[in-house]
């Protein structure tokens, strides 16, 4: 088993045993990149250390001491030597970037011996004891694992002693210092550079079961990998001289995804100094300006790189004395925003396909797009910056009080306010839903504010910790000093997180022109279409506007909950008498077919699937006193035996009650009436000129035997009225919901009742598992936290159980049927999460592909007009 790779030898495509920086490293030295020498201890070899019981594996050492002798000979230098030693970096990396979570040790193989002829040799203490003093402090906390504050505390004193600002300002004398006073600190750092390379590589191994480490991989999900690489390269010293320095860069604007090479450069530093943001880097230019050939040849390998990796990427380089080292390149994480951008750019410039556009974009990411967003070409005058906590945009004016804010927006339903909190609490939630949009000056991603601002939909920054927030005084106070009163006008960004000064223009939803492009590319290379899940015109119209292809799912009973529609309703429902029952649907039907118009208008060329009353009917009877009263008096019957009627409809276990189709059998002429709203409602629009293509959908079926009833009595309804509509009749189509495990087991016996089915995945769950979808709460936080499942399966489908109910049925279905036009498809909530898609995809679920395409349309246009 060959356990070490020399940077030359390794490839790109072996990122699960190099990992991932590693595999970079090779690929980049292969490029002909001046990557400083170096190689790789596999993943596997962590995998072995952990089974030997944090021991080095057997010929691990020889194999590396080999490869050490090749990285000395490429440098031209020795590890331990005294006259003129190479020191070594150990890092971390696994196949998966999990950045900052493992460890790193720089400038092995120093000591005091070697520090000093060192300092003989190259003549710049400064650099020499600078690097001594890093290697015993990371010693101390990577391998040794203690506090490195101690330390910390000696360089601090020794720079208030010397009046410096910056490291930058110590002299050798200073850091020889600074190492004398180390000495007496904690355990000393091996005097022998094997053994510091030795113990260094096992910590590497060790950091990838770190806590940090561990938690990570849990909270990105990120599973199966064998371990952490170790790479083990030459060091090179951005902090040698006024002509050294380090930097990272990406080959184009991360924020935006703008086409331009962007990064910043530290002079005198190592990357460590970059990252804790000590000193304030510099701009590109500035190494453009200093070391003009340095900054072009590295413009030269980023172009190069990127070309060669077909993505953007994150690149890290350091120069010393004036000579380019490329130290890392990996694929850039960027904004969501940016993604889209670089993409839709990556295509016109030929670099990839639409396809491969599509597949760069992470869906959960493009809610960015739609919501409001800040125009980003706007000037801007900014007061603080926090968290965005909730994406959109939002402009208006600042509140302190959640009462005033309710007062407010109740004597003006249309003005604008912005709540802004220290932070919030359960008590402000009335005011959170009166604003706009929320600021909190303290809290993180998952605070009270940021997570019910979420669930809102609304636009939050959180933790904005530069404003001072005085609720009591009505007014916020900038880092510069500005206040800010009550009735000023802000707008947040929520996607920055920023807090900006005035009504800063705003973009609506889904502008951003890259977005469309994408999108458009995604309808053309989708196997499935998107439908809307839609009750009302409006609804439909906005759905139309996202490039809905129709509606999938319209649930009639929304359409009865209005104030002068549920009164009826409940006539209906506590009727005596049928011919009392047929006079309160004979009403429901005048509200039901002008809905169902709308509708149609609305989706002209479109189909609209119309689902039959579900729920069940205690669900629309009054739940208090006061409003049962107000209903026995409005049908004239003694308040008791309203309450008692109610009582009678109540049902213990509800979703497994009277509702779907179970109602239709009872009372069918409440599905007459549907029936004869929706298909009255689709000859009108169509006579109007709409193109009209209604599918009713029957719910909740669990036998073949209820469809057996059922389909007749609609067809012969739906033939009824064609026959009275003067001619015009409409194409239509029945299908039915799958939402009982028992439709699923008896599949083949439903299929020749129905022309499409739509998997109702939200009760499909509930009954397969057994999970009441309304309580689940109560005990599934637990059984995530104990592991006893993985996601919550309402919002992610259950692939192994309820996937397999759905897989069964479309294959039992579609043979059955042999293929024609019939259709499956899902209504419940996971049609919006993009892993249970993903699985509907392979599952075989084609609805609606058998769209009205053009060309049928302007064929059945043109018969029209001829006839
Ligand atoms: C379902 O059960 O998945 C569904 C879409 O119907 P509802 O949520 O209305 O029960
Ligand atoms: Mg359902």
């Amino acid at each position: 088993q060959k356990r070490v790779y020399m940077f030359a030898e390794g490839r790109i495509d072996q990122k699960e045993l190099l990992g991932n920086k590693g595999a970079n490293l090779c690929e980049m030295s292969r490029l002909g990149l001046p990557v400083p020498p170096g190689f790789v201890i596999t993943t596997t070899t962590c995998l072995d250390f952990f089974e030997a019981k944090k021991k080095m594996p057997l010929g691990l050492k020889e194999e590396y001491l080999t490869a050490l002798a090749q990285v000395e000979k490429q440098a031209g230098k020795k590890f331990g030597d005294k006259s003129n030693p190479l020191l070594l970096s150990v890092r971390s990396g696994a196949a998966v970037s999990m950045p900052g979570m493992m460890d790193t040790v720089l400038s092995l193989g120093l000591n005091d011996e070697i520090v000093a002829a060192l300092v003989e040799s190259t003549g710049n203490k400064k650099w020499a004891f600078d690097c001594y003093r890093r290697l015993i402090q990371m010693y101390q906390n990577v391998v040794l694992g203690k506090s490195t504050d101690p330390y910390e505390e000696v360089i601090k004193k020794m720079k208030v002693a010397k009046g410096y600002k910056y490291d930058m300002q110590m002299s050798g004398e200073d850091w020889e210092e600074v190492v004398r006073q180390f000495k007496g600190l904690g355990e000393a750092l091996p005097t022998d550079p094997h053994e510091q390379l030795e113990t260094a590589i096992a910590a590497v191994f060790n950091s990838w079961f770190t806590p940090r480490a561990v938690r990570y991989r849990e909270y990105n999900n990120i599973q199966g990998l064998l371990g952490t690489a170790c790479n083990v390269q030459t060091m090179v010293f951005g902090n040698k001289s006024a002509d050294s320095g380090t930097g990272v860069a990406f080959t184009r604007n991360p924020a935006t995804g703008e086409n331009v090479f962007f990064g910043e450069y530290l002079e005198q530093a190592q990357g460590e100094d970059v990252v804790s943001g000590v000193r304030t880097p510099h701009s590109l230019a500035f190494l453009q300006q200093h070391m003009p050939e340095a900054y072009q040849e590295l413009d030269k390998y980023q172009r190069l790189l990127e070309t060669h990796f077909r993505d953007m990427q994150d690149l890290e380089f350091s120069v010393e004395d004036r000579k380019l080292y490329m130290l890392q390149t990996r694929t850039g994480k960027r904004t969501a925003k940016a993604s889209v951008q670089i993409a839709v750019d990556m295509v016109a410039e030929g670099m990839i396909t639409e396809q491969e556009a599509l597949l760069r974009i992470d869906p959960e990411r493009m809610n960015y797009f739609l919501h409001p967003t800040v125009d980003t070409k706007a000037p801007k005058t900014v007061l603080g910056k926090g968290l965005p906590a909730s994406p959109g945009a939002a402009t208006g004016a600042v509140v302190f009080s959640p009462e005033v804010a309710e007062t407010m927006v109740k004597g003006d339903p249309n003005v604008k306010l912005i709540l802004v909190r220290t932070e919030t609490t359960a008590d402000d939630i009335h005011g959170m839903r009166a604003a706009t949009g929320i600021v909190t000056e303290n809290g993180g991603m998952t605070s009270h504010a940021a997570v019910v601002a979420r669930g809102m939909g609304k636009c939050c920054v959180a933790g904005a910790h530069t404003l001072h927030v005085d609720v009591e005084g009505k007014q916020f106070i900038t880092k510069d000093g500005t206040v800010i009163k009550e009735g000023d006008v802000i707008t947040l960004d929520g996607a920055t997180g920023l807090v900006l000064l005035g009504d800063v223009p705003r973009m609506p939803p889904g502008a951003d022109a890259c977005f469309q492009t994408l999108m458009g590319w995604a309808h053309k290379h989708s196997r499935l279409a998107v439908a809307a899940n839609a009750d009302s015109p409006e609804d439909a119209r906005v759905a139309l506007s996202y490039g809905a292809t129709g509606i999938g799912l319209c649930r009639t009973e929304h359409m009865f909950f209005p104030p002068e529609r549920i009164d009826i309703m409940r006539e209906m429902i506590l009727a005596e008498t049928e011919k009392e029952r047929q006079k309160a649907l004979d009403r429901l039907f005048a509200f039901q077919k002008a809905d169902m118009r709308a509708m149609f208008e609305v989706m002209t060329g479109k189909h609209v699937t119309i689902r039959l009353l579900d729920p069940p009917l205690h669900e629309f009877l009054p739940t208090n006193h006061h409003d049962a009263e107000a209903l026995a008096a409005r049908i004239g019957k003694p308040v008791e035996t309203v309450l008692r009627e109610i009582s009678d409809l109540k049902e213990a276990n509800p979703m497994l009650g009277f509702r779907g189709c179970r109602l239709t059998i009872k009372f069918p002429e409440i599905t007459l009436m549907q029936v004869r709203a929706i298909i009255m409602a689709a000859v009108e629009a169509r006579a109007g000129g709409a193109v009209v293509h209604p599918e009713i959908m029957i719910p909740l079926v669990a036998t073949s035997t209820e469809l057996e009833v059922i389909v007749p009595l609609v067809e012969a309804e739906i033939r009824k009225i064609f026959a009275e509509s003067g001619g015009i009749t409409v194409p239509y189509r029945l299908g039915t919901m799958v939402e009982v495990p028992r439709a699923c087991l008896t599949a083949e016996k439903i299929a020749p009742f129905v022309s499409f089915i739509s998997f109702g995945t939200n009760d499909l769950t509930q009954m397969t598992w057994g999970f009441s979808r309304d309580d689940v709460s109560h005990f599934l936080p637990q059984y995530l936290e104990k592991k006893v499942i993985h996601a919550d399966p309402f919002v992610s489908i259950d692939e192994e159980g309820v996937g397999q109910l759905i897989k069964m049925t479309t294959d039992k279905m579609k043979t059955q049927k042999n293929g024609g036009s019939f259709t499956a498809g899902i209504c419940g909530e996971h049609g919006g999460d993009p892993a249970s898609v993903a699985f509907f995809s392979r599952a075989g679920l084609d609805y609606p592909h058998n769209q009205p395409s053009k060309r049928s349309l302007q064929k059945r246009k043109a018969k029209e007009m001829k006839s």
